[in-house]
């Protein structure tokens, strides 16, 4: 017998959704998508193109032609890629390739958990869970300086918050898919949360529904 369980779990940047999401998706034995990577790997192949020659034909193109290699390439966290991300992410045309593996991947046997900003208000709307992960900027900010500084690429804070607050506004202002949370979401503010107290609060959500399948 096949048992589909979809979690959408949606959010703006370094508010704790990948954490969350990866740990729902252990807890419960689901595999996981981290959506953000298709745009950042489109964004990634972007940055390699002289700016004019970046059409849509040519996104939608370098879209349609990712692999699973193009998801695991180790320069897909920095912040140019991340804006290059949510520059092709603004793209109909992108995102309409995309979504047919997203949808794919959400009702796949055993459970999904997929992660990103529009989960579950297009891809899934009837995901059986939808959560909205959220912090303020400045934490936002603060965090992806430190996961940034770690990992030793050579940031300043505020460039970091101005590269978040650019992201946030590209994303919830554009017109397809915008960033926003669904109406049946529940919404988990991480801004004075531990990452283990955020994990426990979305991983009740998810019992609290699965439990009673
Ligand atoms: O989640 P992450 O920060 O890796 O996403 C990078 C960018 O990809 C986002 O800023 C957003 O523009 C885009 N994105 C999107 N829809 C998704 C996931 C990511 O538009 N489902």
């Amino acid at each position: 017998m096949t048992m589909q369980f979809t979690v959408a779990i949606d959010g703006p940047a370094a508010a704790g959704k990948g954490t969350i999401s990866k740990a729902v998706a252990k807890d419960f034995g689901f595999a996981h998508l981290d959506t953000g990577l298709l745009y950042r790997a489109v964004g990634f192949k972007t940055l390699q193109l002289e700016p004019d020659a970046i059409t849509t034909d040519v996104a939608v193109d370098l879209a349609k032609c990712l692999t699973p290699e193009d998801l695991t390439n180790d320069s897909l966290r920095t912040g140019d890629v991340a804006q290059a991300a949510s520059r092709v992410a603004v793209i109909p045309e992108v995102r309409d390739v995309l979504l047919e593996f997203q949808r794919t991947f959400a009702i796949r046997d055993g459970g999904a958990v997929l992660d990103g900003r529009d989960i579950g208000t297009v891809i899934c709307p009837s995901a059986d869970v939808k959560m909205f992960v959220t912090a303020s900027a400045e934490v936002r900010a603060e965090r992806r300086f430190l996961e940034l500084s770690a990992k030793g690429h050579d940031v300043e804070r505020a460039g970091v918050l101005a590269d978040v607050i650019a992201r946030d506004k590209r994303d919830s202002e554009r017109e397809t898919a915008p960033l926003v949370a669904a109406e049946d979401a529940v919404i988990i503010d991480t801004s004075d949360l531990t990452i283990e107290d955020a994990i426990i609060a979305a991983n009740k959500v998810v019992a609290s529904v699965f439990n009673g399948k």
